[in-house]
């Protein structure tokens, strides 16, 4: 995708919050833990490899991600850290990823006999690490069954090829205050862990809300999202235990404004009217750079006031009703602080009826990410 780098729009990433989002989880963790970051998905919009990088220098010890091709740009960036793909990857890139060193995540025997055949046609000179996924209850992923767990564990044994470096559960309602069915999963998991021999290097349960709210169970390893970027990953519902700094802001500037009269009608459907004289300005940004469409009658902040979003948000632009007129090139805040007043992801996700993850993973490329 082509970055607009030649239009007044941008996403603006604070890493010293980063930074410090990272260093007081570090500090809050029980002795001989580790972190790692986690970074899928573009780094939650905030851009993998800064955040990598970010990360890195501020105590992360390794990366997880999705899919094998963020680790592969990891990879291919320098970073040599532990990497640990979280999804399902397709058995005919064990060789790959077994010569990148980057660890694989494996929820069943079939997947392994796959990638024991792959392996035995292109042998890689290291062999595959992996961490075994276990279902205790997210529904998603891993192992169901003690029994099967054990049988792969042996499997793994008598296979060079294979080093079983991580055991690893995810927990379905860690943010919620009802911990009954959190609980239960702590439960299945340690019946997992009686079913292995022996303990890999890794044992690891915590995402950010575990490690905030159920430090008790952390493991040896923490897979810290949606809290270095600063976000709560209970939206609202949860306090947190220690303060966090929101890294994303996105700003643009007014690209056109206009005095209409009572009656003007306003944007694709004609569905807003102005209700008298009033002061419209044109915002340079619309769907297609992931500001969603449902947010028409949200607001962003214009010197310090919350302008509302009037008319439907287009591919690219949108229209907001001023309080006055403001030059060409006044600064829009969509997300973030302005002249006192600020905007959180929360705010949008509150009004968009979705998480914070989202409207943060929904920021697409074309909007340049820029760091502090
Ligand atoms: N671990 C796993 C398996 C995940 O799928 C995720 C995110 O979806 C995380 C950790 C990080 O979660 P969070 O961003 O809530 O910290």
């Amino acid at each position: 995708m082509i970055s607009g780098t030649h239009r007044p729009a941008q996403i603006i990433i604070d890493r010293q919050a980063i930074k410090t989002n990272i260093q007081t989880a570090i500090a809050h963790l029980p002795a001989h833990t580790e972190l790692w970051a986690v970074v899928k998905a573009n780094a939650y919009g905030h851009g993998l490899l800064q955040v990598a990088a970010t990360a890195s220098h501020a105590g992360a010890t390794g990366f997880c991600v999705a899919i094998l091709d963020e680790a592969l740009a990891l990879r291919q960036a320098g970073f040599t850290e532990p990497i640990l793909v979280l999804g399902i990857t397709s058995p005919e890139y064990a060789s790959l990823a077994a010569t990148q060193t980057i660890s694989l995540t494996v929820g069943s025997q079939a997947w392994l006999t796959a990638a024991l055949a792959q392996l035995a046609k292109a042998p890689a000179a290291n062999p595959l690490k992996i961490h075994f996924a276990v279902d205790s209850g997210m529904g998603r992923i891993g192992f169901r069954e003690p029994t099967a767990l054990a049988m792969a564990e042996k499997m793994v044994r008598q296979h060079s090829q294979l080093e079983l470096t991580g055991l690893y559960t995810h927990f379905a309602t860690a943010d919620e205050a009802d911990s009954a069915y959190f609980k239960q999963q702590v439960h299945h998991f340690k019946q997992f862990k009686k079913a292995l021999k022996t303990l890999p290097r890794y044992v690891h349960v915590a995402n950010s809300a575990t490690s905030l709210w159920h430090q008790a169970c952390a493991g040896n390893l923490v897979r810290l999202g949606v809290a270095l970027y600063g976000l709560n990953p209970s939206g609202s519902d949860q306090a947190l235990p220690y303060p966090l700094q929101p890294a994303l802001n996105l700003e643009t500037e007014l690209v056109f404004v206009k005095q209409v009269t009572a009656g003007s009608k306003i944007g694709y459907g004609a569905t807003y009217q102005a209700s008298q004289t009033e002061w419209i300005g044109t915002v340079p940004l619309g769907y297609a750079d992931g500001w969603q469409r449902r947010l028409q009658g949200f607001h962003v902040l214009v010197a310090g006031q919350f302008c509302e979003i009037v008319g439907r948000i287009c591919m690219d632009q949108f229209m907001i009703r001023l309080p006055q007129k403001f030059p060409v090139g006044t600064k829009v805040t969509l997300i973030g602080q302005n002249g006192g007043q600020t905007i959180s992801l929360q705010d949008v996700a509150n009004f968009a009826k979705t998480i914070h993850y989202e409207i943060a993973c929904n920021f697409t490329d074309r909007l340049p990410r820029v760091y502090l």
